[in-house]
């Protein structure tokens, strides 16, 4: 059986080594000259937003017998809005690495696959069609999906990104809910170690003057940092095509709509989309039952971001408040409750006033 992944980011290469853990040996196409390439940089997983999944790391080594790591566990995040504060703590989810650090994500999957990849390439439908039994779109974005079928774009973002230099507690994440930093989004600081971190932030408000809201950020924040290379990340398109598979063409990763609208989360859904495209060309599992069950989170995760979107300071206030709380501290460490489910529950009449 012959497979082609047409790129060969974090959904791809997982789906690679699972079709290799079935004796299929996929070859990838890659539109970069090499890999791992890019920003070397940190990204979160927050268990909060993941339930049921608790821990997809144990998951993905129980299940699949894939080994990957993180650089650290989230222990603290610190949350600030215009007038409060508050600081949640426990197991609270992962930081990982991607593109060209030394330990990202993607390196650690490239040691584990044995798949020719073919670089600097953007191959045509048309053309790998004549040659392989199955296609698996994993290039991250929609362009291919937009091609094949319809599909909804839900958010537009855009993103500011900067490797900063100062003091960082490694497992601790700072968060500020503010609009007058980053209207109807959020802006975070996640480290690298103890001396370098990511400062982010994301707003969906297109054609909004991102530069200046991340100047506003940088001089009032109150952290001390110095920024050593920024980054821009124009308009992040995330939306759901109408299905994750046509025929022999699977969509996976952020291609087939799995990644997560609130907060632009995506390797945890985006991983597994990998693995269980990978499961259905090998062993017939049902990939339609899958993306239907992502898109019920997803559709979960819209009605937050579209909360969100209605959130003025004094609700940030109100919300970072009660987060100091008892009640919201039991939220946090009982891990059967879906968090994302009450939350927009709670906020909706809330926002209706
Ligand atoms: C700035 C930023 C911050 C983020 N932060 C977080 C976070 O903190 N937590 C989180 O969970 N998620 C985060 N995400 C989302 C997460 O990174 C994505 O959901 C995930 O990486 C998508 O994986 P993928 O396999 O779909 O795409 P990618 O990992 O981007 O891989 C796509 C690959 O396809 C290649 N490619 C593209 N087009 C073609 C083509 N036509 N032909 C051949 N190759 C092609 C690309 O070069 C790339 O190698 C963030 C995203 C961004 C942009």
């Amino acid at each position: 059986m012959k497979v082609a992944i047409v790129g060969a980011g974090l959904s791809g290469l997982c789906c690679a080594y699972e079709l290799e853990r079935h004796h299929i040996i996929p070859t990838l196409f890659e539109k970069e000259k090499k890999l791992p390439s890019g920003f070397s940089y940190p990204e979160a997983i927050i268990e909060l937003l993941e339930r049921p999944i608790t821990d997809i790391f144990q998951i993905l080594s129980d299940r699949y017998d894939l080994q990957l790591h993180p650089i650290s566990p989230i222990n603290k995040i610190e949350f600030y809005s215009s007038k409060e504060t508050a600081v949640i703590e426990g197991n609270l989810g992962f930081i990982t690495a991607r593109r060209s650090h030394e330990n990202s994500l993607e390196r650690q999957l490239l040691n584990k696959i044995q798949g020719e990849i073919i670089y600097n390439i953007v191959p045509k439908y048309s053309d790998l069609i004549k040659e392989y039994d199955y296609i698996v779109i994993a290039t991250g974005d929609t362009a291919y999906t937009q091609e094949f079928q319809p599909f909804q774009t839900d958010v537009r973002a855009d993103m500011v990104l900067a490797q900063i230099e100062g003091e960082f507690n490694p497992d601790t994440v700072q968060m500020w809910l503010n609009n007058d930093f980053a209207p109807k989004g959020y802006c975070y600081i996640l480290p690298m170690n103890k001396t370098t971190a990511l400062a982010a932030i994301g707003s969906p408000l297109i054609q909004s003057n991102i530069k200046e809201h991340w100047n506003h950020f940088v001089k009032n924040c109150g952290r001390q940092f110095t920024v050593l290379e920024t980054r821009d990340a124009k308009d992040y398109i995330m939306g759901r095509p109408a299905s994750g598979r046509i025929g022999n063409v699977f969509f996976i990763g952020n291609a087939g709509g799995f990644i997560m609208p609130s907060f632009g989360f995506g390797q945890t859904p985006v991983m597994l989309s990998g693995i269980k495209a990978a499961r259905a060309i090998a062993l017939g599992e049902d990939y339609d039952a899958f993306f239907k069950q992502m898109q019920r989170d997803y559709v979960l995760s819209l009605t937050m971001r579209r909360l969100w979107e209605r959130m003025e300071n004094h609700h940030f206030d109100s919300l970072v408040k009660a987060l100091n709380r008892p009640l919201a501290k039991k939220i946090f460490e009982n891990k059967r409750i879906n968090f994302l489910k009450l939350a927009t529950q709670l906020l909706s009449p809330i926002l209706k006033e």
